[in-house]
Order: C-alpha cells, then structure tokens, then sequence
C-alpha cells in the first residue's frame, strides 16, 4: 500500500473516511496502466464503466479496487448512479460482498438490476439470510421481483432449510406467472443439463437432496421432458415421504405433463388429498398443452363443483386457451360470465385471453366488445386483436387497429407486423402490405424477419405477381425457411406456374424433408395440369418415404360438449344418420350441377371411390351433425385441424346456399364464413 493517491486527487474534494481505504489502493501502476498507455489523458466516466465491465468480467477485484479509487480521486464517481451501480456489482460478482455493500448503501435510487446483483451475491456467497432480507427490503421499497431474483431467494430458503417461506416464494412466482421463464428466461438450455447432472451427482456422493434442489431441478426436467429424472425424483420423493410438501408434488405433475407421461401426472394429481391451487393449475394446462381440450375442460368444471379451491387468473387463462383451440364458444362464454362475476375482468392478461378466445371461436363482434371494454390494453392486447381480424379475412379493420394503436402511442413490435401484414396478406390488401412492410424498417428500424418475408412472398402470390415474389424471396437478407417456399408453392398453385413451383418445392423439400404437405401441394399442381407421370412420381416419393397424411379432424360443440369427427369416423352414435345426411346432400349438390373434384385425393383408386372419400371428410361429417341437430337458422361453427382440402370448400361454399345458413369453419391457417354460396377468403386460403 502506498499514498500515491494524493497526486491525483482534486484540491477541492473531500474525502470521506470510509472512501480511504479504496484510495490507498492507487499505486502509480494503476495510473500508468490505465489512463497513460490505454486512453492517453485522464479517464472519461464511459471509459471508466467499460473498464468496470472489463474486470468484473475477468473477476479482477484487484484491479477493481485500483478504478475504485481513481474514480473516487478524480470525483467521477460523485452522484453517478450508473457508475456506482456497475462497481457495486463488480463487487458482488467478484464476492466481495461488504464493499459491494458498501458502494451499494449509498446510492439513493437502486434498480432492479442493482438489487438483484447484490441478492444473487449474498445468497452465492454463504450469506443466505442478509440475501432473504435484502429481499424483503427490496419489496418494501416498491422494487418488483423477477426471474433474476426468485432463483436465488429460493437458494437461499433452501441453504438455510425454511421451507414455509420458500414455499410462500413459489406461490409468488406462480401468482407473477414467472414459473417457467425463472428456468426458460435464465437458465440457457445447456445450464439446464448442467443443473441435472448436478442432481445426478448429488445422488451419487449421497449428499441428500433436499427440497430446494427439487424445486430447482423438477423444472429443469420439465422443460427438457426428462421423464427419466423425474421418476428417479419422484422414486425419491416416496421413499422420504414425510419430509415434502405440495411443491414437489405439483412440480412432479409438471414434469408427468410435460413429457409424454401425463398419464403419471394425473395419477399423482388424484392421490392429492387436498388438492391446492396449484395442482389444479398444473393439471389443467398440463391437458391443454397437449391438445386435450375436453380433458382439460372437464377438470375445470370439476375443479368449481366438487372441491373447495377457487379458481385463480392463471387458471382462467389456460382455461380461455382451451376453449381457443377447438373453439369452443359456449364453454368459453360460460368462463367469460365466471370472470366477470369473480372480478377477474379488469385483469389485462385475462381481458386479452378473452379476446383471443372469441376470435379463435370465430366471434369477432364479442371479441372487438371485449377489447373496447377493457380499462387498459397494452401491446400484446393491440396484437391479439390485429392478429384476430387477420384470421377472420378483415384486412381493413386490422390496418385500421394498427393506425389506431399507434395513435395511442404504442410501438408496435416484430409481433404486431406479422399480425398486421398476414391480416393484409389474408385480405389480398397490396397496397396497404407494401406500405407497413416499409415502415418496419423506416420508421422503426425493424429488420424483417423470415416470417415477415413469409407474409410478403403470399401477398404478392396472390395478387398474381409471383415473379415479384420469387424476386423478393431470393433477396432476403435472411435464409428462406420452408414456409417462405411454401408460400410460394401455394402461389404457384393458384396461378398454375408449373415451372416456379417445381423450384419452389424442391427448396422447400431440402429445408423439410418430411413436410407432406408440399408433397401433396404439388402433386395436386401436376394433377391441375393433368401431368399424371407426375402425379405418379410424387405419389411414389411418398410411398417411398413411408410419410402420413396426418388423419383430418373436425370438432363442432353441441349441447355442452365437444363432438370430434375424424376422416371416414363411423364411431359417433348418430353414425348412420349422418351418413344417410351427407347422401342426400350429394344427391342435392349434383342436381345444382357440381362435378366433384377428385385431384386432391391421394390414392390410386376409381373415380367413384375417390369421390366417397371425399365426402367422408371430417368437415363433411360434422356439418352433417350440425345440420341434423342444431337448430335451423343457427350458425354452424366447427374447427378443423388441417387446411381445407379444394373440394370440401366448395361443397361448403354449396351447403351454405343450399339450406341458406351461415357455416363458419377455422382451418389450420384462417377463418372461413361461407355465406350464400361464397366465402370470406375469396377462395385464396
Ligand atoms: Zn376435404
Ligand atoms: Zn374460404
């Protein structure tokens, strides 16, 4: 230690006691080091902070210490908060945490960052309950904790064995909705093994994992579907039965439903015998997730008649997804009434599921009531809603809501431009495309990303301007993916250029090798062209690569409950109803002069057959239940997996003249409103 310091110190500052002891650090090393060779002349506050960054990323305290000083000598450090804040986190990086403490005590206006730093540091460093009551205090001072934070106040619940309140941190990470961005949004995928093999380890030199390290690796497993670990955890968990609590349980269903095993899951769910929020929650998005909206319908109805947990915001949202995905209006109206009576209504996340959950049921008018009724919308509600009349084919409205939510003075994202631009795309809006596709990179500085191409290259596709799009394709400033290819396949398709399409599908073959779907778009192409060595050729690859068509399946709700028809479905009670239904309307359809179009069907077989196939689709069979059961006049809605094939739409376009009622049917890519014979896409889908 020398004095050296004084040379550089300002005649005119003070030097408060405490600051000596970094200013005795200066030695003239220091200086010559520094400001001589690597800045010539005296440090600048933003060459000091890159410094800082440089040693807290060396983990150079030494150094660290030296900057501390000169900073303090030359009075740069006097009221920066964003200097002070950068060395208080070089010293709880570096773990040295009573200096950290130090620098951190005097800065008057602490960010999240800054708190998270020194909560991190204290729970790293062995000093776990200075870490819980730094936690507190940064509660009391009205700072919200995030998934930088929760990690490590779990940590330190765990080091310091208090279960209840590391119980209670969980509750409000799950009640922030955080529960999986703490492991998504932090930990990178490889640190995610990293945190298994630990586990791994753990068990192998018999030190006993206890209930933090299950909390922290259950979800690690779940979000790697490491079914394996789970159930060497859950083996574990009864063998020490007594000493966990609900957490572990609810955070092993998550892993069951996670992977492939929910099955496991809901077994573990009903040997709860006081089930909590939670559990319930896991359970039911468990089902969600995996498509089984029935499933996970049925626990909610359950979940408010029998047991006595009432159902919170989270539960409402997953809820609202569920009934999205197969639309089913009627249950997602009686959640909409249980919301507003439950005061979840003025909730922005859950006024926005709503919103999406009517557009996906194919109600656009409730959907634009329920937006305009909520008391705040932010960006994410503005995009649901652009994104909902895009879905719909309302082009119009959706550039309307864009201009409108800028007019609001909020920024639109990469988000509300795909929203925005697939609406115009949807609605054939060229004009309209071309000019946001502009301001992305004008007025925002957005760079377009592949799927913003993707909307481009099926806007300009559809206008008939496909060498424009081939154009616009081959000069991305990002590497196509197959749904750019795609895109332009379907293009190709409508607009009968052989020769692109063939380009087009072999790029997108090489980018999705398995995508049967480009098989068949272009076999059903050389079939327009009537080019059958072609078709045949096609056919052959197909066989070749032992693909599937993935089975067709329409839902349609009725009476309270979701009815599902698969391709050629003869399992459903009024089975022969149905099919007598859908006779008769073939016999009606030809007498009103409509040929059959057989090119889409993928088999070798005659004529007669293919057309049989053809009516058993699953749209067919569940536009035969709605006709035999709804009553007349009623909007029939169904939602199918797959995108229509040629012939069903127009039968429906057909139906919907023929017994003169609306049909609204969701495909795989948008909404159909068949209305007296035509439909909302314009036969462009
Ligand atoms: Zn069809
Ligand atoms: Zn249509």
């Amino acid at each position: 230690m020398n004095g050296s310091y004084s040379q550089f110190l300002k005649p005119h500052i003070k030097i408060h006691p405490q600051n000596l002891p970094f200013l005795l650090q200066i030695n003239s090393s220091f200086y010559t080091q520094f400001t001589r060779h690597a800045f010539n002349g005296p440090l600048t506050s933003l060459q000091c902070g890159a410094l800082l960054q440089k040693l807290t990323n060396l983990k150079s305290i030494k150094m660290g210490k030296q900057l501390h000083g000169y900073m303090i000598s030359s009075s740069i450090i006097l009221n920066n908060t964003y200097l002070n804040t950068k060395l208080s986190a070089m010293y709880a990086i570096c773990g040295n945490m009573d200096d950290a403490r130090l620098v951190f005590d005097a800065i008057l206006l602490k960010n999240s960052f800054l708190w998270n730093v020194m909560i991190r540091g204290y729970a790293c460093n062995g000093f776990s309950l200075n870490s819980l009551v730094l936690y507190r205090e940064m509660l009391c001072f009205g700072n919200t904790a995030d998934n930088f934070t929760y990690p490590f106040v779990l940590k330190a619940c765990g080091d310091l064995l208090l279960v209840e309140i590391g119980r209670k941190v969980h509750c409000e990470i799950v009640i922030c909705g955080l529960e999986s961005d703490i492991y998504v949004g932090y930990v990178k995928n490889g640190e995610l093994r990293e945190a298994l093999s630990v586990f791994d380890l753990m068990g192998k030199v018999r030190v006993r994992p206890d209930y933090v390290t299950f909390l922290s690796v259950l979800p690690a497993c779940a979000d790697l579907a490491a079914l394996k670990q789970g159930k060497e955890i859950h083996g574990y968990v009864i063998r020490n039965s007594t000493e966990f609590d609900g957490s572990v349980i609810n955070a092993l269903i998550d892993v069951y439903c996670s992977s492939s095993y929910i099955a496991g899951g809901r077994q573990l769910f009903e040997e709860i015998v006081v089930k909590d929020i939670i559990s319930w929650n896991s359970m039911i998005s468990g089902y969600t997730r995996r498509g089984d909206v029935a499933e996970s319908l049925g626990l909610f109805s359950r979940m408010k008649l029998e047991e006595s947990v009432v159902p919170d915001r989270v539960t409402m949202m997953t809820v609202l997804g569920a009934c999205g995905q197969i639309a089913a209006l009627q249950f997602g109206m009686c959640a909409h009434a249980y919301i507003a009576r439950n005061g979840f209504a003025r909730d922005i996340m859950v006024g926005t599921s709503l919103v999406d959950m009517y557009t996906k049921c194919g109600s656009l008018g409730c959907s634009r009531q329920v937006f305009d009724e909520m008391s705040e919308r932010n960006l994410v509600s503005w995009s649901v809603m652009i994104a909902g009349y895009g879905l719909h084919g309302r082009g119009r409205e959706a550039v309307a809501s864009f201009k409108e939510m800028k007019g609001e003075g909020i920024l639109p994202d990469e988000v509300t431009f795909t929203s925005v631009l697939s609406a115009c795309s949807h609605a054939g809006l060229l004009d309209e495309g071309r000019e946001i596709f502009l301001q992305m990179r004008t007025e925002y500085t957005l760079s377009p990303k592949v799927e913003h191409y993707s909307c481009m290259v099926d806007l300009l596709g559809r206008a008939g301007l496909i060498d424009e799009a081939y154009e616009l394709l081959r000069n991305m400033e990002v590497e196509p993916n197959a749904d750019v290819w795609a895109a332009l396949l379907s293009a190709c398709r409508v607009h009968h250029n052989v020769k692109l399409s063939e380009i087009a599908a072999q790029n997108a073959f090489v980018l999705r090798p398995e995508g049967i779907g480009l098989y068949i778009s272009l076999s059903n192409i050389y079939a327009m062209e009537k080019r059958w060595d072609d078709v045949e050729m096609v056919r052959a690859i197909v066989r070749r690569k032992g693909l599937k068509k993935e089975p067709g399946c329409s839902f349609i709700e009725f009476n309270k409950s979701i009815h599902r028809f698969l391709v050629g479905d003869k399992s459903h009670c009024q089975t022969e109803d149905i099919y007598a239904k859908l006779e008769e309307l073939s016999v009606q359809l030809k007498e009103a002069g409509y040929i059959p179009d057989t090119s889409s069907v993928f088999y070798d077989v005659e004529e007669d057959v293919k057309e049989k196939m053809l009516w058993h689709h699953s749209e067919r069979l569940a536009i035969a239940f709605a006709l035999l059961n709804l009553p007349s006049g009623m909007t029939i809605r169904i939602t199918k997996n797959l995108r229509f094939c040629g012939d069903c739409h127009t039968v429906t376009k057909l139906i919907s003249k023929l017994v003169s009622r609306e049909i609204i049917v969701r495909d795989a890519r948008r909404f159909h409103h068949f209305n007296d014979g035509s439909c909302s896409c314009g036969d462009y889908w």
